[in-house]
């Protein structure tokens, strides 16, 4: 079903995120009113006390900081052992782990509903989402719904007016919340906080990257020996780990910074080509702003958003429903 955008009744992002969710029970919708009430709340212009020095001063990460060096550290091997299988199995766990661990999961349908799928398939999409290296699913959907709910403002975790590099990455060395992390997480992801496996899921996130690593090994290994075993590690594991990392923090940088608008939203955020391109469709990231629980981040016909087709495919195999793709409640029913 192709989107027709309609610029003539823009709604900003605090309209368009009190969309129904469809299919929610009456506890699932008691749990998701209080942060949908955040992201409804109008954003004041006004920003008091920078949420980066708030950051800062509750002092570093020390275990993020030594994970994402690790995984820098890891991936400057790359030009000393790179083959070609392993370039490959890089490109496709960059899909696998980018486009439908992140993109399509943590954001679009665990941050946002933009769809429904089985618990099952959730959950499997949730532990792929943890393959991105980005955290777990819980801390994710909590961060990003604060972003959306304060974009660009006081209170969002990772805004480019606090500089490029900390909306980058910087953010992540620092506590991203002012309360306790319980709290935060309730406050922000009560539906998934209060999911037992989803909890399990999120404690698997150091254990399914070592067991990754020793099968990345062993399947070097059987295909062509130790220079096999040690390349498909380093570019199956570091370097597609760096650059899903980077491209889906360009999102929260770039494409905050530079790029075309087509709706004149509250925030700073920008439709970037480049980011849209290598981070699957996500840089497309006004349009997303303007109507956050489109599952299609494409409002114009040369937007290409991978991710999306993806989900379309979902929905034409039954294994997804309910896909958000129009603006406004009331269009569903039209079309
Ligand atoms: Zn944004
Ligand atoms: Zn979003």
């Amino acid at each position: 079903m192709a989107i027709a955008p309609d610029e003539s009744q823009l709604l900003t992002a605090s309209q368009t995120a009190t969309l129904p969710v469809p299919h929610q029970s009456p506890a699932e919708e008691a749990d998701s009113a209080l942060w949908q009430e955040d992201c409804a709340a109008p954003i004041s212009r006004e920003k008091k006390v920078s949420a980066k020095e708030l950051r800062i001063a509750g002092g570093p990460k020390y275990v993020i900081i030594f994970w994402l060096g690790l995984l820098h550290v890891g991936a400057l091997a790359a030009p000393f052992c790179f083959t070609w299988q392993g370039a490959i199995v890089a490109v496709v766990l960059s899909w696998l782990a980018g486009s439908i661990g992140v993109c399509l999961g943590y954001h679009r349908l665990l941050t946002h509903g933009a769809f429904q799928v089985h618990r099952p398939t959730r959950w499997l999409i949730a532990f792929i989402g943890g393959l991105s290296g980005e955290g777990c699913a819980i801390d994710w959907v909590a961060n990003h719904r604060k972003h959306h709910a304060h974009s660009d403002h006081e209170g969002d975790p990772h805004a480019p007016r606090d500089g490029g590099w900390w909306a980058h990455m910087l953010w992540l060395g620092f506590a991203t919340h002012e309360e306790t992390y319980n709290k935060h997480i309730k406050r922000w992801a009560p539906d998934l906080t209060k999911d037992p496996v989803m909890r399990w899921i999120g404690y698997m996130f150091l254990p399914s990257h070592i067991l990754s690593g020793v099968a990345l090994l062993a399947a070097g290994q059987w295909l062509g020996g130790p220079g096999m075993a040690v390349s498909f590690l380093v570019w199956g594991l570091f370097v597609r780990l760096v650059y899903v990392l980077h491209i889906t923090w360009l999102v929260n940088s770039w494409s905050h910074m530079w790029g075309y608008r087509n709706y004149e939203t509250m925030d700073d955020s920008r439709n970037n080509w480049l980011v849209a391109i290598l981070a699957f469709g996500e840089g497309w990231h006004n349009n997303h702003h303007a109507y956050p629980r489109m599952a299609t981040h494409r409002h114009k016909w040369w937007e290409f958003d991978p991710t999306f087709v993806v989900i379309r495919l979902m929905q034409w195999t039954g294994l997804a429903w309910d896909v958000v793709d129009y603006k406004r409640a009331g269009d569903r029913d039209s079309d």
